[in-house]
């Protein structure tokens, strides 16, 4: 991947200790492969390298104790330009309704977006509506309407034949029920045709959106500058939301996007789940394509978790000691993170290492203990220690697994008890050190 590429120029780089000019115009040219095979613009590239190239080349690089190190951040500081250099964030206006109008190729993911936006806005405090307004694909409104449903946002499907016109009567829907965001889902074609671009014209007209967004699939690799390009000299829009960045694209497209047509990426969509829709933030995406690890989003994600209750918690675990209920609930907290692998690929060097693996985690592992503890008795989850080979066998039969899983599972807890232990003595040492002054 990109990241291993540039990482492993990197990694040459620090073997050297004092850089040659040499040295430098081969890690340019190795950066400069490493961004066309992940198919970034060749435009975009070859500005990138020769103003990375120009600001490497200063004696004041070159002659410093940790050169390689300034190389990084040099890199770095261009790669989060290149990406738009500040955030940009949806603001929207006092308006009530809000409009947001998505626009964008057939599967490109405009319905899960739509659906990811109208999450977000919800947990914000606000109260979206969705508009479906693709009345070409049949299934079309069924599926914004299943999808609504599952995160209790209400969808507005009118006459399900007039794209204008439902997404018209949405707004008087919005007015009567007090919904102060409407989200309008569009239909796309294949390829930008005028019927497609004279709908979204239709449609703007008619509700005058506050915002129009862009969904591009991160796959579609070099082509995303073309297509972002040609809708914008028909109809023009405020952002960009790039969806699929969680599979295998090489996501030279999303880098490129913003220095070819000058948008800016306001969202990245990472999968499925109407949960992984991040704002864009372009110097943590910038990091996490050099291995760097998003760390602030990890810790935004776990504060915006950890409420009193779980500090209190953690305060009763370091007295009392970790018990089978404080296992579920940090599975469960580690699932809602996006699993194992959504932790890891935001580490540093966690993309790196997920790669290694090969996809081989197994967070099927948390659905089984999950079910051995569920198959527990209240006492036996207060204190794992009373479990004995007998109620041992009970569990595994109760759970459909096996005596091996449950120990297994029992030596996990064992460690993390024991990890909980060493914790409180260093804490009370801690304490009593001050204690003492
Ligand atoms: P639309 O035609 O533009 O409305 O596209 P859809 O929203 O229906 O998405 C097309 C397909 O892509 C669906 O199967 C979605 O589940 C999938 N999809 C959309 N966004 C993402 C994403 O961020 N990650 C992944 N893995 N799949 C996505
Ligand atoms: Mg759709």
């Amino acid at each position: 991947s990109l990241s291993d590429r540039l990482n492993d120029t990197f990694d040459r780089l620090r073997g050297k200790g004092k850089l040659t000019e040499a040295d430098i115009t081969s890690a340019m040219r190795d950066i400069r492969m490493a961004l066309l095979e992940a198919d970034v613009n060749f435009k975009v590239v070859k500005d990138f390298v020769a103003k990375t190239k120009e600001r490497c080349m200063t004696a004041e690089v070159m002659e410093s104790l940790t050169p390689a190190q300034n190389v990084v951040k040099i890199v770095l500081d261009e790669l989060t330009e290149l990406l738009g250099s500040t955030e940009s964030k949806l603001v929207l206006s006092s308006r009530i309704p809000n409009v947001i109008m998505l626009v964008g190729l057939q599967g490109s993911g405009k319905t899960t977006a739509a659906v990811k936006l109208a999450y977000l806005l919800k947990k914000q405090g606000r109260s979206p509506l969705l508009a479906a307004c693709d009345v070409y694909r049949p299934a079309a409104a069924d599926q914004l309407a299943t999808l609504g449903g599952e995160i209790g946002v209400p969808v507005f499907r009118g006459d399900g034949k007039d794209a204008v016109e439902i997404a018209r009567g949405s707004i008087r829907e919005a007015v009567d029920n007090m919904r102060d965001v409407v989200i309008v889902d569009t239909a796309g074609r294949l390829q930008i045709d005028e019927q497609m671009m004279q709908e979204a014209v239709d449609i703007k007209r008619a509700v005058k959106p506050d915002q129009v967004l862009m969904v591009v699939d991160a796959m579609t690799g070099q082509d995303i500058v073309n297509v972002v390009s040609t809708f914008a000299e028909r109809t023009d829009f405020d952002g960009v939301i790039i969806s699929k960045l969680d599979g295998d694209a090489r996501g030279g497209g999303a880098l490129s996007v913003r220095q070819v047509t000058g948008k800016p990426i306001k969202f990245v969509s990472m999968g499925e789940k109407p949960d992984s829709l991040e704002t864009f933030y372009p110097d943590r995406m910038a990091k996490r394509i050099l291995g760097m690890g998003d760390v602030v989003g990890i810790i935004e994600q776990a504060q915006e978790m950890a409420d009193a209750k779980q500090i209190e918690n953690a305060k009763r675990m370091l007295r009392d000691g970790f018990t089978m209920d404080d296992m579920l609930e940090q599975m469960a907290a580690v699932k809602k993170m996006g699993g194992m692998k959504g932790i890891l690929s935001k580490l540093p060097g966690g993309q790196r290492a997920l790669n290694q693996m090969g996809g081989n985690l197994d967070e099927k592992i948390f659905d089984r203990n999950e079910a051995i503890i569920h198959s527990m008795t209240k006492a036996e989850r207060l204190k794992p220690s009373i479990i004995n080979g007998q109620r041992r066998a009970r569990i595994a039969r109760g759970s459909g697994t096996t005596p091996a899983d449950v120990n297994s599972l029992m030596k996990q807890w064992g460690e993390m008890n024991k990890m909980m232990g060493k914790m409180r003595s260093m804490q009370q040492q801690a304490s009593g050190k001050k204690g003492k002054k």
